[in-house]
């Protein structure tokens, strides 16, 4: 087996937990390709654990094992089962939800959700991704499926020098797959949808929010309405704005899904379509603003919050007083403690008094590992102006 050699940085990071390692702390040899299984030492060649290594990203290693085991189909399967067992417990008779979640759940690279018989996965790094068919058939036998699809079209896999890749490994995959949450229909795109076909991790989210609607309803970036139809349900009208066209359509097959009348669709950039309202003077009672992540890189941070500072505002400048904000942002360089920062400063701008009701994150089939921060990406804050 390769051994990839730790500087003293390294090793202290190692012994802090971090189950990532960056490039300038490695010293790996250069016939290595990425993607294998590699002992980890230290200066003195002690033992410490085993990763999987990427030559090209600049996490060289991630964690799989502090111990001396050998990581094949056993190995992987049991990580799978541990995975498994948590979703048993939390979400029993459910059939919609992520049954892997990356480096949270010991698999770094592993992205599984399951949509009832048939499973949608993303291999996200070399280890993974040259392990792909050993990890399809434990996870097919795993769960008795039917099929499984690849969705590692992604651009995040550039990262490791590896293409996009969208594929039918397994079995057969239907186009689209209905589900509920809560008392809503939704039929997800599991080949064309963004992200596996749902945004799973917003489950529990869209839920609560149907406490919180009423009135004049605003829902900004909807995707296919996880959001909009939950308010739908108790507001007297929802107005869901999102940018792409397909998302507007399969929104638009959703409400009719669910018999709901009072569901606007609107093909828009949600910048503008706040920024309009404000300047007409219009007023809702519950607002979402559910934004894909304006920071995907560290150096993109400040513009982000710009950018969520901004809808931000808008939005509490559009509420009735008594009215509700439900607030999200998955981008993980924004920290829940910024993101209540961005709030209170859109707050102060509109000199608005405001609550905030509830704190969430991800649903809890996306569990945060405390020893990676980067896991705990999801921020949802419910908050409600008073005057
Ligand atoms: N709220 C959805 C998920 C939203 S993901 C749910 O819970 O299911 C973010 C969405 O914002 C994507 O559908 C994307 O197409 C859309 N989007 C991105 N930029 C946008 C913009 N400027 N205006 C409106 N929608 C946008």
């Amino acid at each position: 087996m390769p051994e990839v050699q730790l500087t003293w940085r390294g090793v202290k990071r190692w012994r802090a937990g971090h189950p990532w390692i960056y490039q300038t702390d490695v010293v790996a040899p250069t016939n290595l390709e990425g993607g294998e299984v590699v002992a980890v030492v230290d200066q003195r060649h002690r033992f410490l654990g085993k990763a999987f290594y990427s030559r090209q990203s600049k996490i060289s290693l991630r964690w799989l094992t502090y111990e001396d085991v050998e990581v094949d189909a056993a190995f992987f399967l049991q990580r799978i089962r541990q995975a498994d067992q948590l979703r048993r417990r939390l979400l029993p008779g459910e059939e919609v939800y992520r049954v892997i979640h990356s480096d949270a759940d010991l698999l770094p690279g592993l992205v599984v959700d399951r949509y009832g018989q048939y499973l949608s996965a993303q291999f996200l790094v070399k280890g993974t991704d040259s392990r792909k068919d050993l990890l399809a058939d434990l996870l097919m036998q795993q769960f008795g499926a039917l099929g499984l699809i690849n969705r590692s079209d992604t651009p995040i896999r550039t990262l490791e020098g590896l293409e996009p890749q969208r594929e039918v490994m397994r079995g057969e995959v239907p186009a689209h797959f209905s589900f509920r949450e809560g008392a809503v229909l939704l039929s997800a795109d599991l080949q064309q949808g963004q992200k596996t076909g749902a945004f799973l991790d917003q489950r529990e989210n869209h839920i609560v929010s149907a406490t919180y609607a009423s009135g004049e309803a605003l829902d900004c970036f909807s995707y296919h309405g996880g959001f909009a139809l939950q308010l739908a349900s108790k507001a007297a009208r929802v107005t869901a704005v999102e940018v792409s066209e397909a998302a507007v359509e399969r929104l638009k097959e959703n409400a009719a899904a669910n018999r709901f009348t009072n569901v606007e669709a609107v093909t828009a950039n949600a910048f503008d379509f706040l920024r309009d309202a404000v300047d007409a003077g219009k007023r809702y009672d519950t607002i979402v603003l559910d934004p894909p992540s304006f920071a995907k890189r560290k150096s993109a941070l400040d513009s982000a919050v710009r950018g969520y500072k901004e809808i931000n505002l808008r939005a509490l400048q559009l509420l009735n007083p008594g009215g509700h904000l439900i607030s999200a942002s998955c981008s993980h360089h924004v920290t829940a403690k910024a993101f209540e920062e961005l709030l209170r400063s859109a707050a102060a701008d509109c000199a608005r008094r405001v609550q905030v009701i509830e704190k969430r994150g991800a649903a809890r089939d996306h569990p945060v590992l405390v020893n990676l921060p980067e896991t705990e990406y999801l921020k949802c804050f419910i908050l409600r102006a008073l005057e």
